[in-house]
């Protein structure tokens, strides 16, 4: 078996010894004699996956059961349109960070249904184009008091910048955390909704998860179809519909790992892994960080070679040596190392040899 250190920002590695274990129960999942794919959602075995993946994870976010947790196909992407479907009501207002390219798609839908909606967008912190890329600072915030939610991003996969400090606001609360969520020590409680694409740090692609104060929940918009609904999922436990089974089972495995590790673990972790690299692009003249340091990522490392040229050379020669997926984001090139939970350390030290070898031939 060969394994390559798999820096891909999403779908991302998963824990060695989660694929194994799912390989181990794949085709006779516990002596039901069928794999969790094949099973009925409504069948003898799965409703115990179903009710360990969200108990597991809600343990880990230190979530109360004022907090319901949710798995909606669509990805990240369709949480940007069912937000304001749900809570942004006829003249309305919403407050808005746009902060890099999550959080100003997360803007776009928003102002659609505004439009539709005679509502009002407010962009309370804008640094979506800065180079280098970084994150509000404490006193840019502009939050309205009035608005019927605030929605941030923690951290920015594509920049790879993220947000140290949740700002203090007094509406309801939403974060994107699809790239930063467990990977980092957040009060989650702060949230009156917080939710993740499922294949940066949580599993595989699929769904996003999604954990909401049921309260709140109940506040959405009556008349928008039943699925895009946030109560519909959250009263029904995400069974209104089949859900993505498989992808739940992996995730429930996922969270399992988490808590075998230690989350408090894991963020020490990752601290250092990132500072590896990070110390690496500091030492050299070489290599140059694209976010401001007080707002670099502990997930997402990015960086610049002098050329796009020397760059293709780069993540061409990486993936050689079985580092594969360094290319940065289509949309601003450059070379990205994302190192999620289930990144090992390993790794980071055989990319951060190679940085150095590289830099010595090339700079
Ligand atoms: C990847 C990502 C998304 C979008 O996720 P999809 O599941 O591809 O729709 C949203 N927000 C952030 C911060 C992301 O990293």
């Amino acid at each position: 078996m060969s394994r390559a250190y798999n820096f891909s920002a999403g779908p991302a590695t998963l824990p060695l010894e989660v694929l194994q274990q799912i390989q181990n129960d794949l085709v006779d999942y516990k002596g039901s004699g069928m794999s969790v794919m094949e099973m009925s959602h409504r069948g003898k075995d799965y409703p115990a996956i179903h009710a360990e993946a969200k108990a597991t994870f809600k343990e880990l976010c230190n979530l109360g059961d004022d907090y319901e947790v949710v798995f909606i196909q669509g990805g990240g992407s369709q949480q940007f349109a069912m937000i304001p479907m749900n809570f942004l009501g006829v003249g309305a207002q919403a407050d808005y960070a746009n902060e890099g390219t999550w959080s100003s798609k997360a803007l776009k839908e928003a102002q659609i249904i505004a439009a539709d909606r005679g509502a009002t967008i407010n962009i309370v912190a804008d640094c979506a184009k800065d180079i280098p890329t970084r994150m509000p600072r404490d006193d840019e915030w502009k939050f309205s008091g009035n608005a019927a939610y605030a929605h941030i991003c923690t951290n920015e996969t594509i920049s790879g910048a993220q947000l140290k400090k949740i700002p203090e606001v007094q509406c309801p609360l939403i974060a994107d955390m699809s790239s930063d969520i467990l990977g980092i020590e957040r009060d989650f409680t702060k949230f009156d909704m917080f939710y993740a694409g499922a294949q940066k740090n949580l599993g595989p692609a699929g769904m996003a998860v999604v954990a909401i104060k049921k309260e709140f929940a109940a506040r959405g918009e009556a008349k928008i179809p039943t699925m895009m609904k946030y109560s519909t999922h959250v009263d029904n436990d995400s069974l209104y519909n089949t859900p993505p089974t498989f992808a739940i089972y992996v995730f429930g495995e996922v969270m399992k790992w988490v808590k075998k590790m230690g989350k408090e673990n894991l963020f020490a972790l990752n601290d250092a892994k990132a500072a590896k690299i990070y110390d690496v692009i500091d030492a050299s003249g070489f290599y140059k960080g694209t976010a401001l340091p007080e707002f670099r990522s502990n997930m997402n490392v990015t960086f610049r070679i002098g050329s796009e040229e020397l760059e293709k050379k780069f993540v061409d020669e990486a993936k050689h040596l079985g580092l594969s997926s360094l290319k940065g984001h289509r949309s601003v090139g450059g070379i990205r190392a994302t190192i999620y939970n289930a990144f090992p350390m390993e790794g980071v030290d055989a990319l951060v040899e190679f940085m150095k070898d590289f830099e010595k031939r090339n700079g």
